[in-house]
């Protein structure tokens, strides 16, 4: 089936039956729910991008197998042009969004690209587990399915097992085996996309160090959402039902989280990918290469947020004839520096890219998880920058209604600026508050700092994982250098 519309897209979610549980009912259909339905769409407007004639080519690449046209995250990178090409598809996905929908499918998209390219990797495990990636791939990529993931066990108590939260009756893990898979039970956090999503993947990540090698709770595998027994709690959501105008950003892009229960949960055979191999488990990131690939998608993504986030400044500026301000320059200079790193780190890892061991092409991992690291101290930097730009301006945000009300012409009056009328005024700081203010926006920091796990624990994977042979060689080369200067 070739890459599909916005419409198919929506037509599968109503099509699967699944337990999304969200303000103390059971939601029945996402796509038409208030607070949800305008995630659903914005979905929609990233598929329909892949059959518009002047976006096609770039959106899509042709099926090995069937030579129909297929979403072109799902590509499995053969060559650095694969990989400069994907990031055009997954640039524009961002810029759709404003980087605000960092779950988009491509995300998921190119981790299973990885993990299929890399599948003797699972199949060393037991050959079974290989074939099944290749085939899920396979699926995924010709049906255009949408994943969300839970990695994460949730926050009890630290006492047990340190930092990942392995409790038996909390934890997910597998409580049985039968013929027909393997039967789970527990609970995860923190499934993004969840019910704008066709298939759930779960799997750890390479910093959830499990203590013994082999482990219940070692798990990888995907199911659809709609499996009994999988139960997805949203948090409330920040779409408030409010016009584009007054919550330009939460009205149309509200992603959705949720908490995922798995009350005895039958997972086939054919959708395990790893069980009980805690070592495996912990090495597929590395090993298979799948947190650069993963990190170049959230590059795209941070690229798309930069440039919002230093347009919205720079039309703050002159809304309000601040640009001479040395202190406004300062900031500006700020947001430039994130933005062109941004780029800056995602060439280079394209450029420097190279085939990995099972012959597909790998960014070069440093820039690229350069920039996940960098983006959970500077995005929330870049959102203070907005509310120390904007002030009292921030506050003054009349709505739509207020425009069309008595005091319309007051409004219209006092709020314009030398360079700016209310309404154009108004309607930015709308965006800058949706930035840095709303709770979309604080929801957004937060994302920020913690979607790829905590700061601490990346940065310190960062560390393990840098040559640093290089620089110290080249201290102790100096320190040694034999060249008296008189
Ligand atoms: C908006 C949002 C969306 C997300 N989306 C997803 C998703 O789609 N899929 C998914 O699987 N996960 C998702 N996550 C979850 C994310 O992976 C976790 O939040 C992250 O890994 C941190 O885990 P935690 O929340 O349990 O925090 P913790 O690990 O409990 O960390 C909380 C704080 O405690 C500190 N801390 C923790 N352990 C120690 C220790 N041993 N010593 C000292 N300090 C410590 C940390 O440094 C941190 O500051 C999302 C999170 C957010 C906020």
């Amino acid at each position: 089936m070739p890459a599909r519309t916005g419409a198919q897209y929506l037509s599968g979610l109503r099509e699967q039956p699944r337990e999304i549980w969200f303000r103390g009912e059971r939601v029945k259909d996402v796509t038409a729910h208030p607070g949800l339905a305008r995630g659903a769409q914005a979905i929609a407007s990233l598929y329909d991008q892949q059959s518009e004639a002047k976006l096609k080519a770039e959106m899509t690449y042709t099926s090995p197998k069937t030579g129909d046209a297929l979403g072109l995250s799902f590509i499995i990178p053969k060559t650095q042009d694969d990989l400069v090409r994907r990031r055009g598809q997954m640039l524009n996905w961002a810029r759709t969004t404003c980087g605000m929908m960092g779950r988009s499918p491509d995300f998921m998209n190119v981790h299973f690209a990885a993990w299929a390219g890399a599948a003797d990797y699972f199949g060393e495990g037991k050959k079974e587990y290989g074939e099944n990636m290749r085939r899920y791939h396979e699926y995924i990529s010709e049906n255009d399915l949408v994943l969300t993931h839970s990695l994460i066990n949730l926050q009890r108590s630290r006492t047990v097992s340190g930092m990942f939260n392995l409790q038996e009756g909390t934890a997910l893990q597998a409580v049985r085996e039968t013929s027909a898979g393997i039967i789970v039970k527990g609970a995860r956090v923190l499934a993004t996309l969840g019910p704008f999503s066709d298939e759930i993947a779960v799997y750890s990540p390479r910093l959830g160090r499990h203590t013994e090698t082999h482990s219940p709770f070692a798990l990888n595998f995907s199911i659809p959402c709609g499996t009994p027994g999988l139960k997805f709690l949203c948090r409330d959501s920040f779409d408030y039902e409010k016009s584009h105008f007054d919550h330009p950003l939460g009205s149309r892009f509200e992603e959705m989280d949720c908490v995922v229960f798995f009350d005895d949960v039958l997972v086939p055979w054919e959708r395990v990918f790893i069980y009980g191999d805690v070592d495996r488990l912990n090495e597929a990131p590395i090993v298979t290469n799948s947190s650069a690939h993963t990190a170049h998608q959230g590059a795209a993504k941070n690229l798309a947020k930069c440039e919002l986030v230093l347009g919205v400044a720079l039309l703050m500026s002159q809304t309000l004839g601040t640009e001479h301000l040395p202190h406004t320059q300062e900031r500006i200079g700020e947001l430039i520096m994130y933005t062109e790193l941004m780029r800056a780190c995602i060439r280079a890892g394209e450029a420097d890219a190279k085939l990995n061991q099972f012959g597909v092409m790998t960014p070069s991992s440093l820039p690229v998880e350069t920039t996940r690291n960098l983006f959970m101290t500077a995005y929330p930097k870049m959102a203070e920058i907005l509310q120390l730009m904007g002030s009292s301006s921030l506050m003054m945000l009349p709505t739509e209604a207020d425009f069309n009300s008595p005091l319309g012409p007051h409004i219209e009056q006092y709020l314009a600026t030398d360079t700016s009328g209310a309404r154009d005024r108004v309607k930015l700081f709308h965006l800058a508050w949706d930035i840095a203010c709303s709770s979309f926006g604080q929801r957004q920091v937060l994302y920020e700092r913690f979607f790829a796990s905590d700061p601490l624990t990346r940065a310190r994977a960062l560390a393990a994982t840098y040559p640093k042979k290089e620089v110290t060689d080249r201290v102790l080369e100096f320190l040694n250098r034999d060249d008296h200067i008189p």
